[in-house]
């Protein structure tokens, strides 16, 4: 398995060039002065459809061959990566179908049939969408991109917090949502890269911590579909090349509870005036509640997304 380097990350931010926004880093004094430290959020809830995942399918979508492009791209997510995936393939004028759970958020149904994909639902409880998207990608010809387990999706994912240190600088700590472990292993080589002394930690919500467990045993761990809020974020394990990477490349995995989560999207819908979707608050959760020693340090948070129903935002936040 030939793992990908900041090279690769690079070249992602060339293809991206005109494509993705250069989502702004905010600051925020109130949560400067919360947590005694010099907090930069990079703000991916402004990247187009909403989150990080467009840079890692982008990407990978436009390293296609001719043929692959005819026969357009399939993928299972469920929710940002199925939008990603939509934008990208409609962008680059090729067919997209995407799997998704029966129970992913409306708003990113809609948003996904929107860009002109064809959704196909499964139970996400009851089926194995890894073997189903096999299945049908294999009936179709079309090429399987992942949601986080590739080469091309993660350097792509990375490419955010190279923006992020290219703007801001060498940091002492940089906190990143972790799912699959995508955005964590593109943003631990950038880390690496830009800024060597930077401790990278992945977050991953308290009731999916498969990551953690993974991290700490040295393989990866598989669990039930874990049941939080952060619907981003409800994968059963790493992947092989994201758990290597991680394994290499982060200081440690955090978690964040559901309550603290949305603690933090009061936060951020109060304070800074923004909409961020329950898992892109993990980061800024951990870095609050998890006990690092932050003081007087230079913090960065990756915000990953913004994509959650106005209505479910509503509850979320009046509970
Ligand atoms: C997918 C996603 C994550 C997790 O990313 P991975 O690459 O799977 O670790 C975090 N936040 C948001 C908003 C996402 O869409």
């Amino acid at each position: 398995m030939l793992l990908p380097t900041y090279d690769d990350v690079t070249a992602a931010a060339q293809r991206l060039q005109g494509q993705a926004h250069r989502t702004p880093v905010l600051r925020s004094s109130t949560a400067d002065s919360l947590l005694g430290a010099q907090l930069f959020f990079k703000c991916e809830n402004y990247q187009r459809m909403g989150a990080f995942k467009f840079r890692g399918a982008f990407n990978a979508l436009s390293k296609f061959s001719e043929a692959q492009r005819r026969a357009g791209v399939l993928a299972f997510s469920s929710g940002n990566h199925a939008q990603a995936i939509a934008l990208s393939a409609r962008i680059l004028g090729m067919p997209a179908a995407i799997l998704m759970p029966h129970d992913a958020p409306q708003a990113k149904v809609d948003a996904t049939r929107g860009y002109g994909a064809e959704v196909i639902i499964f139970d996400r409880y009851k089926e194995d969408r890894e073997a189903l998207a096999r299945g049908l990608a294999d009936k179709r010809g079309m090429t399987l991109i992942p949601p986080y387990d590739h080469p091309d999706v993660l350097a792509g994912q990375g490419t955010a917090a190279k923006e992020l240190f290219d703007e801001v600088g060498g940091l002492d700590a940089l906190f990143v949502p972790l799912g699959g472990g995508g955005l964590l292993s593109g943003s631990a080589l950038a880390a690496r890269a830009l800024s060597p002394g930077c401790k990278v930690y992945g977050v991953e919500p308290e009731a999916g911590n498969d990551g953690q467990q993974s991290f700490r045993a040295g393989r990866i761990i598989d669990i039930a579909t874990p049941r939080t809020i952060a619907d981003g974020a409800q994968t059963q394990h790493l992947g092989e090349y994201t758990f290597a990477l991680i394994r290499a490349n982060v200081d440690d995995v955090l978690t964040a509870t559901d309550a603290q989560l949305v603690e933090a999207m009061r936060f951020f819908a109060e304070r800074m005036k923004m909409l961020v979707e329950p898992t892109g608050c993990l980061g800024f959760a951990a870095a609050r509640h998890a006990g690092l020693p932050l003081a007087g340090k230079r913090v960065g948070v990756v915000i990953s997304g913004g994509n959650v129903d106005l209505r479910r935002f509503a509850e979320l936040a009046a509970a």
